[in-house]
């Protein structure tokens, strides 16, 4: 196992004070009457000590509990401002940025090395405020309506009665969900534990909108690679890991940028006119779906380094939040029904967990201008500095600025209100894609660990209507995997 972070010791030590900066009377001792007590209640020092401390967690996140952070800078290495105009992105640009990443479904304290996706979310400090790209090192997701998400986690977070974790519930959640046959191929392969957070990719996964100067708009896709090289950990490797030092991951992180060892990501896109989404082959808005690279190539645009630790954790990353609401002049939402539904929640969730005013905490402070009306709130600490409360007034408060900022990055959308599934496309189907990344991606060792994998996670407390289900759902993925994994569970 390896050491954790030395902590230097002071040698000029300061007075201790209570939170008001009232130097205290004592560290170890409590107010007494005599030295067997009884304890004061005008011990007020005692008293912080104590209400403090039960009010020091916040509500983890219901996703993404665990995770991991740094500061660092994005930096433009190749001219995209043809595809958009998005300060961060133009020529010579460099954009301070932070970064977290973790696992989702377990708790704060999980082990770092359970199978599971990892969130892969970025903010960047631009010059017209915050932009966020909260993504994953998946290129795709295991459902495609926001209807179904919430569904989803509670699947693979713990059972009501018993507060286990269940296979069951996943593998009948999957089954039941054959869109979730892409992302469970991914899952279940070697990327599904990376060795490392610096040893995974990033991926937009949704697709989103860039406008250019001239009001052009195309479809874009992010593919963030780490430029660490690609590795993972075998199953026998993470259970190993999870015992022995269950925050691997996070010390990994923090280790390397202390010794200078700076991980960094090249970041691409893969750019698709605004009129090929009408009729391309796959539904480009799916998330379930990658767009294959022969159709649409990764275009360089720069490269993200992450160098800079956070002073303090729970400043910097539990407080952190990320919302992929927050998009830039150039850059806008597309119509991917997941994304629009993650517009609403990140936010909302946000002022559950931390409060209202989280805009105003360290890690999510823009480092531009913030001119809103916006006011009062619980921890408020900024003043509006608007001059009148309301827009639009006479007294010099800020207006918007329509000429340069009215552009809409949107789309035409008309027609009767319905719930339906997305219009499909020719080639549209939900066991193609995985199919192609078994046959065509894998080798056979990576299919012979995905096998293994899928195997040995069903017969975890899977119940045998499920694991037949399961069995069909792979061959329809493909024929010979399914086979091998029917096997693999003893028959079905
Ligand atoms: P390509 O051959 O051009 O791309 C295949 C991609 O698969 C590679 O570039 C790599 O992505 C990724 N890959 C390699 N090994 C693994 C693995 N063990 N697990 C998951 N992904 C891996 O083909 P296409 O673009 O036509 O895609 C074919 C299939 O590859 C898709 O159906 C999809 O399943 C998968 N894929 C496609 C991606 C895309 O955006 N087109 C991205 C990732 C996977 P990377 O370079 O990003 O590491």
């Amino acid at each position: 196992m390896t050491q954790a972070p030395q902590q230097v010791p002071n040698t000029q030590v300061a007075y201790t004070t209570n939170n008001a900066g009232i130097p205290v009377e004592s560290d170890e001792h409590s107010l007494t009457i005599g030295s067997n007590g009884p304890v004061l209640l005008q011990d007020h020092y005692l008293i912080e000590k104590m209400a403090q401390f039960n009010r020091e967690r916040i509500p983890e996140r219901v996703v993404h509990a665990k995770g991991s952070g740094a500061y660092g800078t994005f930096e433009v290495t190749n001219d995209v401002s043809q595809f958009t105009k998005a300060d961060l992105f133009q020529p010579g640009r460099r954009t301070e940025m932070l970064a977290r990443f973790s696992t989702v479904a377990g708790e704060t304290g999980s082990p770092d090395t359970w199978r599971d996706p990892r969130g892969f979310a970025l903010k960047f400090y631009t010059e017209y405020g915050n932009y966020d790209l909260v993504g994953n090192n998946t290129p795709v997701f295991f459902v495609r309506d926001p209807q179904k998400f919430q569904d989803f986690i509670r699947s693979q977070k713990r059972r009501p009665d018993n507060g286990l974790r269940d296979n069951n519930m996943q593998w009948d959640f999957w089954t039941l969900s054959p869109e979730s046959a892409h992302m469970v191929t991914w899952l279940m392969g070697d990327r599904g534990i990376p060795k490392t957070y610096r040893h995974m990719n990033g991926y937009s996964s949704h697709t989103y909108m860039w406008v250019n100067g001239g009001g052009e708009k195309f479809w874009v896709k992010y593919h963030l690679k780490t430029d660490q090289g690609i590795d993972f950990l075998t199953q026998e490797e993470a259970d190993r890991l999870a015992g022995e030092d269950a925050d691997c991951h996070r010390r990994d992180l923090f280790q390397a940028i202390e010794r200078g060892d700076h991980p960094s990501w090249t970041v691409h896109v893969q750019v698709m006119p605004f009129e090929d989404a009408a009729d391309y082959r796959f539904n480009p808005f799916d998330l379930t779906k990658v767009w294959p690279h022969a159709d649409y190539p990764l275009i360089e645009v720069g490269r993200m380094t992450l160098d800079q630790n956070p002073e303090d954790y729970f400043i910097h990353v539990e407080q952190a939040a990320f919302e992929p609401s927050n998009l830039v002049p150039g850059i806008g939402p597309s119509p991917d029904k997941m994304l629009l539904g993650r517009l609403f929640s990140y936010p909302d969730t946000h002022r559950y967990r931390i409060g209202p005013n989280y805009a105003q905490l360290p890690p999510n402070r823009p480092r531009s201008p913030v001119n809103s009306y916006a006011k009062d709130g619980p921890m408020r600490y900024e003043a509006a500095g608007t001059g009148a409360p309301y827009a639009p007034n006479s007294y010099g408060g800020p207006a918007a600025a329509v000429q340069q900022f009215g552009d809409i990055a949107g789309w035409q959308a008309a027609g009767e209100m319905v719930r339906e599934a997305y219009k499909l496309h020719r080639e549209d189907d939900d066991f193609g894609q995985p199919r192609t990344m078994i046959r065509q991606v894998l080798d056979d060792a990576a299919r012979g660990r995905l096998v293994a994998n899928v195997s040995g996670h069903l017969k975890q407390g899977v119940t045998r209507p499920v694991v037949d289900r399961a069995v069909r759902y792979w061959r329809n993925i493909d024929k010979e995997t399914g086979d091998r994994i029917a096997q693999g569970v003893g028959g079905a």
